[in-house]
């Protein structure tokens, strides 16, 4: 890991404290949907969603090419797809099998934050962006990037390229989308659905992810790696 001195140091708070920041204002709002409506939210036009959704994306480009990500795949070929998991190009690329993980996020987080009450779309939408965007930063940070590395089936993960972070999160607003136009049930199947054929054809999924990131069983890395 690279040594953070100086000036270098405190610019890099500063954006950790940004995004800690915007996570917060986040919550602030979400919670302000419990008031009687004239103290609500503004509603949001396009305009505004789309100028607050492109703030948080660039604050975040700033953030990982400050945590040492680079910008596209080190082969430099201009492929916006990679399927192979075990490869180098993994996660490098625009798109790989993880998007569809990404996909599922969205159709998560579209259920949860429809549990909120008197929340517009609109701000489900940014809410659910700022915890998506926070977990994609989280993601490629020194801590995470070990623990995958030592736990589950990213034996040579670095971090994603900044081109895949930022296909993750259109995956997750893909995913958000589809929920909605698809409803519960079907959001269900096709999350179920997603589910069973990653882990099927690639011996990893959301749900594996999730679990040996949090609690990692040996027995399951030994299957996700040993062929
Ligand atoms: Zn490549």
């Amino acid at each position: 890991m690279r040594k953070r001195v100086g000036v270098f140091s405190s610019i890099h708070t500063q954006a950790h404290d940004s995004v800690v920041g915007l996570g917060a204002i986040g919550i602030v709002y979400g919670m302000s949907s419990l008031l009687p409506p004239e103290d609500r939210l503004p509603s949001l036009t396009h305009h505004r969603v789309l100028a607050i959704l492109g703030l948080m994306t660039v604050l975040a480009v700033i953030y990982l090419r400050w945590q040492g990500r680079v910008w596209w795949c080190e082969c430099g070929r201009p492929f916006p797809v990679s399927i192979v998991v075990q490869s180098e190009h993994n996660s490098q690329h625009l798109f790989d099998a993880y998007s569809l993980s990404h996909v599922l996020h969205g159709v998560l987080f579209f259920g949860l934050f429809w549990l909120i009450p008197n929340l517009s779309l609109a701000w489900r939408f940014i809410l659910a962006t700022t915890i998506e965007i926070g977990w994609e930063l989280l993601e490629n940070s020194p801590i995470v990037i070990d623990r995958y590395r030592q736990n589950t089936a990213s034996l040579g993960y670095t971090g994603d390229s900044i081109a895949n972070s930022l296909a993750d999160i259109v995956s997750y607003a893909a995913g958000f989308l589809l929920a909605r136009w698809l409803g519960l049930w079907k959001s269900v199947a096709a999350f179920v659905l997603v589910e069973i054929t990653m882990v099927l054809a690639m011996r990893d999924n959301l749900s594996l992810n999730v679990l040996m990131l949090l609690w990692p069983i040996e027995a399951v890395k030994q299957w996700q790696t040993g062929g």
